[in-house]
């Protein structure tokens, strides 16, 4: 995720952009990836991935296996270790699972080697 995908998702938190789950963008509000301008079908997720330094393949949830953090996380586990967790697929699940805000998604969403 670069600068500027996490410059765009404070914006939305600083400018009250209602936040919703387990959809990209309804009249309702958006999800992370809705706000980075993924359209409701996911049609244009590529293009949205590529401004935004999305392709990247994140090694783990920010939240793996951390007692202190709730829901604990195994999401990449060591037994599928050959798996690998494209960033945008992140976004979501930091969005859907772990509740966390726009705000919370910038400050926490990992480095990645692609930016
Ligand atoms: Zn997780």
């Amino acid at each position: 995720m670069n600068q500027e995908a996490r410059d765009k998702l404070v914006e939305a938190e600083l400018s009250g952009v209602k936040q919703i789950r387990g959809a990209l963008v309804t009249k309702d509000g958006k999800c992370a990836l809705g706000v980075l301008g993924v359209n409701e079908d996911a049609s244009n997720i590529q293009q949205i991935r590529d401004l935004y330094g999305l392709n990247g393949l994140a090694k783990r949830c920010p939240f793996y296996g951390t007692e202190n953090e709730r829901p604990a996380c195994f999401y990449y586990s060591p037994a599928s270790r050959f798996e690998v967790l494209v960033e945008s697929s992140l976004v979501i699940h930091l969005n859907d699972v772990h509740h966390l805000s726009f705000l919370d998604i910038a400050r926490k969403f990992p480095e990645s080697s692609s930016d």
